[in-house]
């Protein structure tokens, strides 16, 4: 009965992961992929209010014009845009949705799609299910995707390089010359580059940088998601060149459709919104994570996103988290986000108390 393409794509990974958590009873959890803080009050009011307006139809598929255009500007205030006279911008059901409809409509069978290695799990998934070829670009153990990291692996038949700074799983953050250099790669060799800057709110040692105002050829997606901790609400957001922003519209058109109504309201306040008290309490989070850990793991220190990935001890991430899971500790092994199964991803997106409590099982296991 099931299309022979879902055979390309498995949940296995994380569903396993999140079948051991429902077994366990309250368990310390750093296992979480979103902020444990709340969206902003005059965001929800916002969105209340246009439920109350009857803001609840079909928005434009590209979405509201108010809230595209506040993007632009947003965007082009923090210089994300340089270099790209020619734009467009389109709102998406969450960053997955415009990573969805852009690799839709990039990606033919056999195209080679380069992305580091720990990856988010859903470039790997959408390159399988569109019958491209994923290359995984090995960047351990500092995990930086560096041009002398991705040129070995560059063939006649890459299409596509991934960008995602600062990263999920590792928490990296791409220093502005290796972005550069990447660019000037990806240039040479009429690569596209898809620049996932989901965590751009999340840097913590320097002002977000973006690979997009030195490539020729690409597209940067962001969302509401991480910044505004809008994940249910499906909010995100492409700028590129005209062309792909109009395929990947008219692809939304018979999928998505739009973003919610009333969400894409609330996203235009959002974007006013000051996070700045919040970042700061990640930065700390951050900290109380690195020091707590960095004696008795070999850890390098996240400089953005909010997550940390350790190397396991022993060397075997699979079974040092089902010994972290006996003792009520849930964290998510590294053959979930990799091909390689030797490091764990931790999420310090929790309460400091349930950090704290997280560092000291896993010191006392290691
Ligand atoms: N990109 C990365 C790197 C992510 O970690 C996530 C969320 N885990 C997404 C994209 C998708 O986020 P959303 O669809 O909620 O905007």
């Amino acid at each position: 009965m099931i299309a022979e393409r879902m055979n390309r794509i498995d949940a296995s990974g994380i569903r396993k992961v999140f079948d051991l958590a429902a077994k366990m009873d309250n368990p310390v959890n750093l296992s979480i992929g979103q902020p444990e803080f709340d969206v902003p009050d005059p965001v929800k009011a916002a969105a209340h209010q246009a439920i109350d307006d009857g803001f609840n139809k079909y928005t434009l598929t590209q979405g509201i014009p108010e809230l595209r255009s506040k993007i632009s500007s947003s965007l082009a205030d923090q210089g994300r845009l340089k270099g790209h006279e020619q734009y467009d911008v389109m709102v998406s059901s969450g960053t997955s949705g415009g990573l969805f409809l852009a690799m839709f409509a990039l990606v033919n069978p056999g195209d080679e799609v380069l992305f580091a290695d720990p990856y988010f799990v859903m470039y790997k998934h959408f390159v399988n299910l569109l019958d491209g070829v994923p290359v995984f670009v090995d960047t351990y153990p500092d995990f930086c995707l560096s041009a002398e990291r991705v040129e070995p692996y560059i063939t006649p038949k890459t299409k596509l390089l991934i960008v995602n700074s600062p990263a999920n799983p590792t928490g990296q953050v791409f220093s502005d010359s290796s972005l550069k250099d990447l660019a000037d790669l990806c240039n040479r060799h009429g690569i596209f580059v898809i620049t996932d800057e989901i965590y751009s709110a999340f840097s913590y040692d320097a002002p977000h940088t973006s690979i997009f105002p030195y490539v020729s050829n690409g597209l940067l997606l962001d969302g509401f998601s991480k910044s505004h901790a809008m994940t249910g609400w499906r909010v995100g957001y492409a700028a590129g060149p005209a062309e792909l922003i109009q395929n990947m519209n008219k692809l939304q058109q018979y999928t998505f459709v739009c973003s919610p109504s009333m969400a894409q309201k609330a996203a235009v306040v959002a974007l006013d919104h000051d996070m700045s008290d919040t970042i700061a309490a990640y930065i700390r989070k951050r900290d109380i994570i690195y020091n707590g850990l960095k004696d008795r793991f070999d850890l390098v220190k996240p400089g953005g996103a909010f997550y940390a990935f350790p190397a396991a001890p022993g060397g075997n991430a699979s079974a040092f988290v089902q010994k972290a899971i006996a003792n009520n500790l849930l964290v998510i092994p590294g053959n979930v986000f990799s091909e390689k199964d030797s490091h764990f991803r931790i999420s310090f997106a929790a309460d400091d108390s349930v950090l704290e409590q997280g560092i000291a099982i896993l010191n006392s296991l290691a």
